[in-house]
C-alpha cells in the first residue's frame, strides 16, 4: 500500500478481458529480489492497492475463447514477462522486450528510450497488470507464456521456472561459456545461486561467488560447488579474483546484485514533472568490480536490475580491454522448456533455495524477513 507496507486484502476476482486470456488459481507464488525494489519504493508508479508478484503458478480455471493450448484443469507455471508471442522481438525469442504488452509504454520510453515488455505486478510503468501474490491472476496471451507441468512434479520443483532459474541461466548463457572457463558471480541471493548452478550446467570448470552473508556463501559452496569470496573480508575483490585466476581474471563476470542490495536505488521520489530518475553512483560496487575484474576480451553479464542512470561506469575498461557487456530482463519463455527438461532429468532440483514457506496471509512478514536477511532467509514461497 506504500513503501514497506504490504497488506493482504480481499479484492474482486480477476475476469477474462481478452479472448486470449486465462485465469489461473494460484497454488504457489514467491517473493523476488525484484519485488524488493518496489517494496523499498525504488520503482515509480506503484499505486496504493496494486497487487504484487511475478513468480507464480497454479491451475487454469477459465480460458478465453481464442485460447487453444490451455484447458481448464491444466497446471501451469507463468513466466514473469508478459509477451504477445508474435511481434518482431517475440519472434526472435526476446520476450522481455515484447513490443505489444505494455499499454503504458510512454512512461518507460521517457526513461529508457523504448519500452520493454510488461511484467506482472510491477508498476504502471511496466504495464500495470495485477500480480500473482494472490489467489487468482489474469494471464494475458495465455497460449504464449504459461508452460504446462506434467503430473507428479511438485510446485516447489517447478515454480522458479517463472523467473529466477531462467534468469540465472540467461546470466550464464550470455557469458558464452566454454569448457574450462572460470566464471565469477556477484551476489549469492536466489538469482546468484541459479547463475552459479547454470554456469556449471553450461560447462564452466570453476565458479567463484561473491557476497557478504556467510549463510549465502555457504549455500553457494555446498549446494552450488562454487569457491567463495566474502567481500567484507578482503581489501579488494578484483585483487582476490586476480590471485585466484593466475593473474588473468575470470573469463566472465555475472552481476546478480542489481541496485537493491546496494541499499539504494532510484534516489528521491519519482518526480512526474521532471520524469527523471537518478541513481546514486558511488556505490555501484558490484557492477564496477565485475567490469574491472573480467579478463581482457571477456564478458560481463548483468542480470541484477538497474533502474535509472549508472554513472562513473568504467567504460574505458570496456573499450580498451575488448569486453562484451550483455544484460537484460530474462527472456523466460525461451528457457522454460529446456530448463523443465533439466529438472525432469534430475540435473537440478530448484527447490534447494527455499528457506521459508508461508501462508499468503503472512506476506508482510515474508517481505521483511527476505529484505533483512533474517533467519537465514534465501527464498520465500507463499501459498494462498
Ligand atoms: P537478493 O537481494 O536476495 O540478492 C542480492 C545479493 O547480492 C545479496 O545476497 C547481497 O548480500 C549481495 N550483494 C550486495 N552487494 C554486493 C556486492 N557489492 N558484491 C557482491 N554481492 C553483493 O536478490 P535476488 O532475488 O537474488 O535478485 C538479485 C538481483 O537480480 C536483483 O537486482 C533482482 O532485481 C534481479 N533480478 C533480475 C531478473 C532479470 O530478469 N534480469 C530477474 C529476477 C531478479
Ligand atoms: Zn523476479
Ligand atoms: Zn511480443
Amino acid at each position: 500500500m506504500g513503501t514497506k507496507d504490504i497488506q493482504v486484502r480481499n479484492v474482486p476476482d480477476p475476469k477474462i478481458l481478452n479472448p486470449d486470456d486465462a485465469i489461473v488459481r494460484i497454488t504457489s507464488t514467491a517473493i523476488c529480489g525484484s519485488d524488493l525494489h518496489l517494496y523499498n519504493g525504488f520503482i515509480p508508479s506503484m499505486e496504493k492497492g496494486d497487487i504484487m508478484g511475478h513468480e507464480f503458478m497454479g491451475e487454469v480455471v477459465e480460458v478465453g475463447r481464442d485460447v487453444k493450448k490451455l484447458k481448464v484443469g491444466d497446471r501451469v507455471v507463468v513466466p514473469f514477462p508478459i509477451a504477445c508471442g508474435h511481434c518482431m522481438n517475440c519472434e526472435s525469442h526476446l520476450y522481455s522486450v515484447c513490443e505489444n504488452s505494455n499499454p503504458n509504454a510512454w512512461m518507460a520510453e521517457k526513461l529508457w528510450g523504448y519500452s520493454p515488455a510488461a511484467i506482472y505486478g510491477y508498476s504502471h510503468m511496466l504495464g500495470g497488470y495485477a500480480g500473482g501474490q494472490a489467489e487468482y491472476a489474469r494471464v494475458p496471451y495465455a497460449d504464449v507464456g504459461p508452460i504446462k507441468i506434467p503430473d507428479g512434479m511438485p510446485d516447489e520443483q517447478v515454480l522458479f521456472l517463472s523467473d529466477i532459474f531462467p534468469t540465472g541461466y540467461m546470466g550464464a548463457d550470455n557469458c558464452n561459456i566454454k569448457r574450462g572457463d572460470t566464471i565469477a558471480v556477484w551476489g549469492c541471493g536466489p538469482v546468484g545461486q541459479f547463475a552459479i548452478k547454470s554456469a556449471f550446467l553450461l560447462g564452466a570448470e570453476r565458479v567463484i561467488a561473491i557476497d557478504r552473508f556467510p549463510y549465502r556463501l555457504k549455500m553457494a559452496s555446498e549446494q552450488g560447488g562454487a569457491e567463495t569470496i566474502n567481500y567484507a573480508e578482503v581489501d579488494s575483490v578484483p585483487e582476490a579474483l586476480r590471485e585466484m585466476t593466475g593473474g588473468r581474471g575470470p573469463d566472465a563476470c555475472i552481476d546478480a546484485v542489481g541496485m537493491e542490495a546496494h541499499g539504494m536505488g532510484l534516489i528521491g521520489a519519482y518526480d512526474r514533472a521532471k520524469q527523471a530518475m537518478m541513481l546514486e553512483t558511488d556505490r555501484i560496487i558490484a557492477l564496477r568490480e565485475a567490469i574491472l575484474s573480467c579478463r581482457n576480451g571477456g564478458t560481463v553479464s548483468v542480470i541484477g536490475v538497474y533502474g535509472g542512470f549508472v554513472d562513473k561506469f568504467p567504460f574505458g575498461a570496456v573499450v580498451n580491454r575488448s569486453l562484451t557487456i550483455k544484460a537484460g530482463q530474462a527472456h523466460v519463455q525461451h528457457y522454460m522448456k529446456p530448463l523443465l527438461e533439466h529438472i525432469q532429468k534430475g540435473d537440478i532440483d530448484p527447490s534447494f533455495v527455499i528457506t521459508h514457506r508461508l501462508n499468503l496471509n503472512d506476506a508482510a512478514s515474508g517481505y521483511s524477513t527476505f529484505l533483512n536477511k533474517q533467519d537465514e532467509c534465501m527464498k520465500v514461497v507463499l501459498r494462498p
